[in-house]
């Protein structure tokens, strides 16, 4: 039996500890599946993290992410034009770089996928040559579909909205961390693809840019995907596409390329954020089953909670019957107990009453409970409840 503290007040605030956290939170309503500090919700998986870079050196992926570029001829491989996806990319590997060949065009992943968190290094070329947007000018398109700018802005002022780490046409970054030209930028990317329902925007899709660590786009609507001099309307993009780099004329540098697909949101039939009804109910349903089938199990009173527990999920006839019954079953034992050994079942008696209170507030057993009731006034005699 796993020890759950109770390290905050609420109304449904218990005394007894139970097994796998569970009568201990706020149970689930009509949007939330599951009920607060949930144990059954899946833990999160284990990974290894990602190291950092270095001027010199590249830092290591996280052990679950993708990788598209990793400085060998091999990654140049997951690469292709972007005018002919048959053909190779036109894009050289120089000094463990994947460098942009001026003239050549846009290069693009052959893989393709929706929403990420991409990271990426560039360098501009050390020589600043031209101003403005023709300084070390390149571009990094998620999905194919929106630019957040790659520019050398180190003492090159331009328009805003056009500056590194922009998202192109839409929004300037909210700070300038960058390095002086020649030396590595490091981007960290979160998309999130503008999602549509029955022609409607139900979300308007956002960037999240991090610029040498420091945070210059804050969840920034991605309206449309932006562009050169004419405002985008939002519209819906297709589910997966791949990763575009810009040719704007300049030998831009990239180094350590890689992504994580993200999770689907709720409005997509994933579960990060407020689920609907429907898909709150079916998921309730999926938890409640899981339970009982770990009841199916069990024997004695373990089994009993956990019949019991299922019913916080999903109100099952069945199920409420055979709880009730194995209630009633462990109240006739408790009484039965000799007055000289009462104090043993304290914490028995206390526990499942505590779980029919839980049940009762949540609505999850009807009330009056006479199994409940009568846990009450043995607690009361005793003094427990003190
Ligand atoms: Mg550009």
């Amino acid at each position: 039996m796993k020890l759950i503290l109770t390290c905050a007040l609420t109304p449904l605030l218990l005394t007894s500890v139970f097994a796998d956290g569970a009568f201990y939170g706020d149970p689930p309503d009509a949007t939330h599946p599951w009920t607060i500090h949930d144990m059954n919700r899946p833990q999160p998986p284990v990974i290894k993290g990602a190291t950092a870079s270095t001027q010199e050196k590249p830092g290591q992926p996280p052990s679950d992410a993708i990788v598209l570029f990793d400085g060998t001829e091999a990654s140049l491989a997951k690469w292709c034009s972007d005018a002919d996806v048959n053909q190779p990319t036109k894009w050289v590997l120089h000094d463990g770089a994947f460098e942009c060949a001026p003239k050549s065009g846009y290069t693009r992943t052959k893989e393709e996928w929706g929403d990420c968190q991409l990271h990426i290094e560039w360098s501009a070329p050390a020589k600043a040559e031209g101003s403005s947007q023709g300084r070390g000018n390149s571009g990094i398109f998620p999905m194919g579909q929106v630019e957040v700018q790659v520019l050398d802005n180190y003492n090159n002022p331009t328009y805003p909205d056009g500056f590194a780490a922009s998202v192109y046409g839409i929004n300037p970054p909210m700070a300038n961390p960058l390095n002086p030209p020649g030396q590595w930028q490091v981007y960290d990317i979160i998309f999130r693809r503008p999602l549509f329902k029955d022609g409607k925007e139900i979300d308007p899709g956002y960037l999240t840019v991090f610029s040498n660590g420091v945070l210059v786009q804050d969840h920034t609507a991605i309206e449309g995907g932006g562009g050169h001099r004419a405002r985008s309307k939002s519209h819906p993009f297709p589910e997966k596409g791949p990763l575009k780099l810009q040719d704007h004329g300049n030998p831009v540098r990239y180094r350590n390329i890689w992504f994580r697909p993200l999770p689907a949101r709720a409005a997509e039939g994933g579960e990060i954020g407020q689920l609907s009804p429907e898909a709150t109910a079916a998921k309730r349903k999926e938890i409640a089953k899981s339970i009982r089938d770990k009841a199916a199990k069990l024997e004695g009173r373990e089994k009993m909670l956990h019949l019991m527990e299922s019913l916080c999920y999903e109100s099952d006839p069945a199920t409420a019957k055979a709880a009730e019954e194995m209630n009633v079953a462990a109240l006739a034992a408790i009484t039965k107990t000799p007055a000289a050994e009462m104090e043993s079942k304290k914490g028995e008696v206390k526990q499942l009453a505590d779980a029919l209170n839980y049940l009762i507030n949540a609505k999850a057993i009807p009330a009056p409970n006479a199994t409940k009731d009568a846990l009450d006034k043995i607690i009361k005699e005793k003094g427990w409840d003190k």
